[in-house]
């Protein structure tokens, strides 16, 4: 063992996020009653005709741009014919030998990253070889010893992205796939809630003896539901493969499935036993083509991606750290810059949201797309504790209390007489009281014993009955004991 290179290629499918179905009209929906989302053309009736969907056209096409592919000026949509009771017309609607999107690339790795298993994982570029949008067959449920089939999910718009076989590791097969979802749900190109199953994805791996030799025979494996299986998946295949060839055996193209329980691979069908799919254009379907002006216009809408977000809020003053921790979440991110948007220190606004709000959040299991505090009006109690309206300590309690009676900073701030006199005069006016009341002190801190300021301050803020803004009752003090 050891002697051998992996090499990894992914075909990762995800469901594209649309109002309706690929070809009808149907809604794209998850989880409704079963065969109630369907119609003659999902149900594939013979003498239907599909009509696509113009929306996730576009949305492959996003994510082409996003992924550094170049989009096809023309393609077309082509029948993949093969019987399987999850398809109702025998043919799938898929794209051949014009995707719309090929020859992209995706970073992963980086300077200081570590990988899924501990390791350091450097920047490398793994090739995208196409992006093709298809449809989704239909759903089988086995239970109580039978079967069903659900057409709910049938002619669901599926978006298949292909990679270039450049990954080496399962570190690297990991983290493509945790940079293609980040893409997806950045670009609102998918949800990818792999629970679901609108992410899913297929693992080819072969090994080789050296960076140099000819590539070895290709093992797929079907059926993986989620990156981590991924990840075990392709570290039993790794050993199983090499064991096999350090035995002296020759291993046949095949594809396996995975059993995560039992945590090892089997055997579904051997080369073989592969589908001839006979690919040929759909009759009913006109090609796609695109104008360079058209792709032009999909370029200058491009949604931001996390690594350009990450940089903009460095940019803006936040620390690595901090922008890294808002863009981990893609609702989190929106909710920050709408916030952003009312703030004068965003800086500040990042501290409270990390710090307060997310904790606020967890103590009462909410995500944030459930707070029930706006970013409007949590940019309102930001700044009033930017600004010296209130202490950092009242707002700490106004945004508890914001939580519980949904009443905004402002009001209870009013409600609750929180707000600080930040108003000189007044504080001076305190300051003059404090001095007067307390000659003895003044007096040791003029000779020269600079512990009795703090007892000075304290005195100050009683008198202003601890409304005072604290740190203009130093400022104020020092220049008149001066
Ligand atoms: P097929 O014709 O079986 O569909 P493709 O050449 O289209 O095979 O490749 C399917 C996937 O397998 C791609 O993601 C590709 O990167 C990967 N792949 C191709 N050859 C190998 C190999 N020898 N080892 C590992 N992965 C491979
Ligand atoms: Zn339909
Ligand atoms: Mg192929």
């Amino acid at each position: 063992m050891g002697k051998y290179e992996a090499v990894i290629g992914l075909e990762v499918h995800v469901q594209v996020r649309t109002a309706s179905k690929m070809f009808c009209s149907c809604a794209n929906t998850f989880g409704a009653e079963p065969n109630t989302k369907v119609c003659p053309v999902c149900m594939g009736y013979p003498g239907v005709l599909p009509v696509p969907n113009k929306e996730a056209i576009r949305k492959t096409v996003i994510a082409g741009l996003l992924t550094g592919c170049e989009i096809a000026r023309f393609s077309k949509f082509d029948r993949k014919s093969y019987f399987y009771p999850d398809m109702p017309k025998n043919y799938q609607i898929s794209q051949y030998d014009l995707p719309f999107c090929a020859n992209g690339r995706i970073k992963v790795g980086g300077e200081n990253v570590k990988g899924f298993s501990g390791e350091p994982l450097p920047e490398k570029y793994i090739g995208i070889t196409r992006i093709h949008l298809e449809e989704d067959v239909a759903k089988l449920n086995h239970q109580h010893g039978a079967s069903g089939v659900d057409y709910n999910r049938a002619g669901v718009p599926l978006m298949e992205t292909v990679s270039e076989p450049d990954m080496r590791t399962p570190d690297e097969a990991y983290a493509y796939l945790t940079a293609l979802k980040e893409i997806m749900q950045y670009g609102g190109i998918s949800d990818c809630d792999m629970e679901k199953g609108q992410m899913r994805c297929d693992v080819n791996v072969s090994l080789r003896k050296g960076p140099n030799e000819p590539f070895g025979t290709k093992i797929e494996l079907k059926n993986l539901n989620s990156f981590r299986a991924v990840h075990r998946a392709l570290e039993y295949e790794i050993w199983r493969q090499a064991q096999e060839l350090d035995a002296g055996r020759t291993l046949q193209q095949e594809t396996r499935g995975w059993n995560d329980d039992a945590g090892e691979s089997y055997l579904m069908r051997t080369k073989e036993q592969a589908h001839d799919y006979r690919y040929f254009p759909d009759p009913d379907l006109m090609p796609v083509t695109f104008t360079d002006e058209e792709i032009e216009e999909f370029k200058s809408n491009l949604p931001e991606l996390p690594a350009a977000m990450r940089a903009r809020l460095v940019e803006s003053g936040l620390t690595e750290y901090d922008a890294s921790v808002i863009t981990a979440d893609r609702h989190l991110a929106k909710w920050f810059d709408a916030a952003a948007k009312c703030v004068k220190n965003p800086k500040i606004l990042a501290n409270w949201i990390i710090s307060e709000l997310l904790r606020e959040l967890s103590a009462a299991s909410l995500d944030i797309t459930q707070s029930p505090v706006t970013p409007e009006g949590f940019a309102e109690l930001v700044n009033a504790v930017d600004s010296g309206a209130i202490s950092g300590k009242s707002g700490k309690d106004v945004l508890a209390e914001m939580f519980v009676s949904g009443k905004s900073a402002n009001d209870i701030i009013k409600e609750k007489g929180l707000a600080q006199v930040s108003d000189a005069g007044a504080v001076e006016g305190f300051v003059d009281q404090a001095i007067a009341a307390n000659p003895a002190q003044v007096e040791q801190f003029k000779a020269g014993n600079p512990k009795v300021l703090q007892f000075l301050v304290g005195q100050v803020m009683k008198f202003s009955k601890g409304k005072a803004n604290p740190k203009l009752v130093s400022e104020i003090l020092m220049k008149k004991l001066q």
